[in-house]
């Protein structure tokens, strides 16, 4: 579980305030800025759940959709201490960037339930989860709401909920969640999808920054799906990952570490920390160590203007969804440090979530080779045109990646119009 540290803006108010930096780029008509301001729709959820000891806890959970312009609503479900609507809306809003720049059919969405996964049983989570599954089923649907994992959960959460869905429904319905088992409907190369998706935007801003991508020295925040999917497929590039963290710290090793033996490392201790032959950091020191790329890979709001200044990356890739507030961007901008914004760095996860959605619909799978093959031209194409535009613009990338996919979505309401 890669939660860090408490974020100390409002994730509602930075996703809005980039908004509306990308829309001040675009001739958007007034009502059509002001509509995507607002999330479409949001559903609150008190629900009880029997925990192991008998008692009886109530749980507040969330489902929040943000547009539902471009197709049905895609987007992952998140446990933590943190959830909150804002929170959750700030996340919905990104997934409709993220789908709309890297062409995806889908509008954005997310939820979240308030808890600690790591303090439940696997008993109660599989409650909570089936509760709060059928309390969000009057939202959730193949063709209208599609979720998949995100910070908290994971494959083994979405079969409960694929599991639940398809209990009301009396047949199995695969297409309703993305992020599954194999087993049971789920992709080849999904679990490594958003990490792969990391490693391939950071070779190509190596690529344009005019850094060997081979020896290039590599900090991870956060051992997750993503940190650490990120950092093992950096790692076979020949990248030298020289320190990776989890919420409950970091390890440094200026000579490298091996992501893999981190992994089983945590696998086996449940934390990174205490590697053999590496130092120990705390998180905030971990993000001003000397590097050549900045994976910040677990929760909104560490890079900020407390610490900006002091970043020595090269290039910053946001494995995670908003790590970094807007008054951290141009602090950065002005050192002259490229950034590689979420909603494309990241967007690998919910482009094999598509794949995964399209196999699903169609009962016919592909091979995991053919997944990667595909999501390798389709995360380039999508960078090269980001950076495309941000030249043409003179905008930096996330600014360029949010007019892209900003524009997308207002094309589409414009050409739709406004009900009734
Ligand atoms: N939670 C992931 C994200 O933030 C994946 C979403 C999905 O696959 O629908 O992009």
């Amino acid at each position: 579980m890669a939660v860090v540290a408490q974020p100390k803006e409002n994730p509602w108010e930075v996703a809005l305030r980039q908004f509306h930096r990308a829309a001040d780029n675009l001739p958007l008509k007034r009502g059509i800025r002001e509509f995507l301001a607002y999330p479409h729709r949001e559903l609150t959820v008190n629900f009880p759940v029997q925990m192991d000891d008998g008692s009886v806890r109530m749980f507040t959970g969330y489902r929040v959709h943000h547009s539902t312009v471009l197709g049905p609503t895609k987007g992952g479900i998140r446990y933590s201490l943190r959830v909150d609507l804002d929170e959750v809306r700030a996340l919905a809003m990104l997934m409709s960037w993220k789908c709309a720049l890297m062409h995806l059919p889908y509008g954005g969405a997310k939820g979240g339930v308030a808890c600690d996964p790591g303090q439940l049983s696997r008993g109660e989570l599989e409650h909570l989860t089936r509760r709060y599954a059928t309390e969000i089923s009057i939202i959730i649907a193949p063709d209208g709401d599609i979720p998949a994992p995100d910070v908290g959960t994971n494959d083994q959460i979405m079969a409960w909920i694929m599991d639940t869905y398809s209990m009301h429904r009396g047949h199995s319905v695969p297409a309703v969640v993305t992020g599954k088992p194999i087993s049971i409907g789920g992709s080849a190369g999904r679990r490594e999808a958003t990490g792969r998706g990391v490693m391939i935007v950071a070779r190509e801003a190596a690529r344009i920054h005019g850094i060997p991508f081979a020896g290039s020295r590599v900090v991870v925040q956060g051992f997750g799906n993503v940190g650490s999917v990120a950092a093992y497929l950096m790692h076979d590039q020949g990248c030298r990952i020289v320190a990776v963290s989890d919420v409950s710290g970091g390890i440094y090793n200026p000579a490298g570490l091996d992501p893999r033996a981190a992994l089983r490392h945590m696998q086996q201790t449940g934390r990174v920390a205490g590697l053999p032959g590496a130092e120990s950091v705390s998180n905030d020191e971990l993000l001003e160590l000397p590097c050549d790329f900045l994976v910040p890979a677990a929760i909104e709001g560490q890079i900020t203007q407390a610490n900006a200044a002091r970043i020595q990356a090269k290039i910053v890739v946001e494995g995670a969804n908003g790590p970094t507030t807007p008054e951290a961007d141009e602090i950065l901008a002005d050192r002259g440090i490229l950034l590689v914004p979420d909603i494309l760095a990241n967007a690998g996860g919910v482009t094999v979530s598509y794949f995964e959605w399209v196999q699903d619909l169609q009962a016919l799978f592909w091979s995991e080779d053919e997944i990667n093959e595909r999501l390798e031209r389709i995360m380039v194409h999508a960078f090269n045109g980001v950076v495309e535009l941000a030249r043409e613009r003179e905008v930096e990338l996330r600014t360029a990646a949010l007019i892209y996919a900003v524009k997308r979505v207002a094309d589409a309401l414009l050409i739709r119009g406004i009900y009734p």
